[in-house]
């Protein structure tokens, strides 16, 4: 029964050095979620052949840094590495820490839905790939970047630490910047005026009102 705290603490015993908040059980919880949803959308895509991509070393390591920044918490909660940093969180956070993480998980999970094969980890085109414009689409260019930065928030609403709470959001915004504009340039590269109308219609990371 890991997740069962003992009773006062004997120094150096890694069970006792366990937060066990509402906000570690809103997170663990999220996160178990979030995997699953991420793990049975891109299992299937696996075969998927690339007609061109372009992954730079700046891309590749931002996103090293990014799914390091993902499992950061995993250390902060259950290892006493980085107990250092900890801080405690006021209990209430744990609402708006669970409302971002289920919005990040609808978000993650109707991203995946929409965009379907032409879903990839790098920035690519992939041999037959479509232009997506409907579902989630419809309403924003990039709700899988939204998703990973609403995780970003819930991850400091929900981790009492200064280093695996923030660390994610951190990593994050410098690679969405990296990749928006470039993702969107082999976007245009591809599908050209289509894709620029589509885009006159939507936001980036937020719905924009139709006229
Ligand atoms: N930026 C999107 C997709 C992330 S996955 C989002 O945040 O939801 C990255 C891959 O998706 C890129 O290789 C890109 O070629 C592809 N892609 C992005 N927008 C697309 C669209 N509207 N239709 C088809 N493919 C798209």
């Amino acid at each position: 029964p890991i997740l069962k705290p003992r009773a006062r603490s004997g120094e150096g015993d890694i069970l006792c050095d366990m937060k066990l908040g509402a906000q570690t059980i809103v997170y663990l919880a999220g996160l178990v979620v979030g995997s699953v949803v991420r793990v049975f959308s891109t299992l299937p895509l696996r075969g998927n052949v690339r007609a061109f991509g372009r992954a730079s070393a700046l891309d590749r390591g931002l996103l090293s840094f990014a799914s390091l920044g993902m499992t950061a918490p995993l250390f902060a909660i259950f290892t006493p590495w980085l107990s250092f940093a900890d801080y405690s969180l006021p209990p209430w956070t744990a609402w708006p820490g669970g409302v971002a993480f289920a919005g990040a998980i609808v978000l993650l999970w109707r991203s995946h839905a929409d965009l379907g094969r032409n879903w990839s980890a790098r920035l690519e085109i992939r041999e037959g790939h479509t232009l997506v414009t409907g579902g989630i689409y419809r309403h924003m260019r990039h709700p899988m970047y939204a998703a990973h930065l609403l995780w970003g928030i819930a991850q400091v609403l929900l981790i009492g630490n200064w280093i695996a709470g923030p660390v994610l959001i951190v990593s994050f915004v410098p690679l969405y910047i990296e990749r928006a504009t470039r993702e969107e340039a082999i976007l245009i590269e591809r599908f050209g005026e289509e894709y620029r109308e589509y885009a006159r219609h939507t936001g980036r990371l937020w719905p924009r009102r139709k006229r």
